[in-house]
């Protein structure tokens, strides 16, 4: 194990088209750890193995929540800016308390992620927004219960840590049309589960039906709601569809990720396109039928990672449907370039104009 790691930490950063999602590490990170009843003070280190002692509770209960988020330069290189990570500090927040896991206040998990860019600040990708594939410093917090107790009960201890990595787009096709999988068989979430919360086991729990998915042919899976009749999203990002010219999304009932991008989509939809939006129950039944008689004319997700990717198929029970012309939609193209371009302070749009923070880093 340990060869396998120093094999990663010294990896040569390539080129930004070469990076991929998440595969390689700036070589520190930050560590704040949860004592006693207390946030210690933090550190930065070596980005280096956990000690994680093998009875911690994350590693058999799954106590574990994360957030993800970019830091990007600007097209003049100059300045490194942060998308709204107030919001991902408030979702780490609620996603503490579902978990039974003790809450790190707004500032000092905005502090965290400024250190971490501060620390990070070679290995911040170049400015890249018109690249097919652009790339940018993704963070990583994650949040874990460390005492060693097999009793099934919360933590008394925790550590905060933040890595980051240099990345490119999360699906790489970049902005070309994925095939999804409408899913029947698994669920991702129900109601007074834990879809809401931005935590490990979610994802565990995903991973067979997006292999089965993948050795179908499909880029990845449509989870549907426990009666498998209405829209959830697709695990690491949210779902929009536009029917009749009206931007249609799942609202939000507990079991599908609150979005930080889904909630920028719907606010530009409505304000700045002057569209109208609507966040409510979509029946699958509804999207095949509208795909059918062209009323559905463009799906595509929302996320940090997959910023704004297109859909250009769905599959449904052993059939295939084509949205549109297969190809990236109208809307879909004017909301990725407009949200890149709020990113990278290139737009001044009026409820977007909080957005963006700028971060320090050493020079
Ligand atoms: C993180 C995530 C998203 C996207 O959320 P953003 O805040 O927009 O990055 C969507 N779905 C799931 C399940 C996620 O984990």
């Amino acid at each position: 194990m340990r060869s396998n790691f120093i094999l990663q930490k010294n990896k040569p950063i390539p080129p930004t088209e070469k990076l991929g999602f998440g595969q390689y590490y700036t070589p520190y990170m930050y560590v704040r750890r949860y004592r006693n009843s207390r946030w210690e003070d933090h550190f930065i280190t070596d980005y280096e193995l956990l000690a994680v002692d093998p009875a911690s509770q994350m590693l058999h209960y799954g106590q574990l929540i994360f957030e993800g988020m970019k830091a990007y330069y600007n097209k003049d290189q100059e300045k490194v800016y942060l998308f709204r990570p107030e919001e991902n500090a408030k979702r780490y927040i609620r996603s503490a308390i579902r978990l039974c896991i003790p809450q790190l206040p707004v500032a000092d998990f905005i502090d965290s992620i400024k250190s971490a860019v501060k620390f990070s600040g070679p290995y911040i990708p170049p400015y890249s927004k018109s690249n097919p594939t652009p790339a940018s410093l993704y963070i990583r917090p994650f949040l874990m219960g460390t005492t060693p107790k097999l009793g099934v009960k919360p933590a008394q201890d925790y550590g905060h840590v933040v890595i980051t990595s240099p990345s490119g787009p999360y699906f790489s096709s970049g902005l070309n049309p994925i095939k999804l999988k409408v899913e029947e068989e698994y669920i991702r979430a129900a109601p007074g589960g834990t879809g809401e919360a931005k935590c490990a086991g979610n994802y565990a729990a995903s991973l067979l039906a997006a292999e089965i998915a993948l050795k179908e042919g499909f880029d990845q899976v449509l989870w549907l709601d426990v009666e498998r009749k209405y829209l959830q999203e697709v695990g690491a990002m949210n779902l929009f569809v536009v029917i009749d010219n009206v931007l249609v999304t799942p609202d939000l009932d507990g079991c599908i990720l609150p979005g930080i991008t889904r909630d920028a989509v719907i606010e530009l939809g409505a304000s700045h396109f002057k569209m109208s939006v609507e966040e409510r129950h979509v029946s699958i039944h509804e999207v095949i039928e509208g795909i059918k008689n062209n009323k559905v004319t463009e799906i595509f997700g929302s996320g940090t990672a997959a910023v704004i990717t297109p859909v250009g198929s769905l599959g449904y029970k052993g059939e295939h449907y084509t949205i549109g012309d297969g190809k990236i939609g109208p809307i879909a193209q004017k909301m990725y370039d407009t949200l890149l371009g709020i990113q990278y302070n290139e737009l001044n749009i009026e409820c977007a104009k909080d957005w963006i923070i700028e971060v320090q880093i050493d020079g």
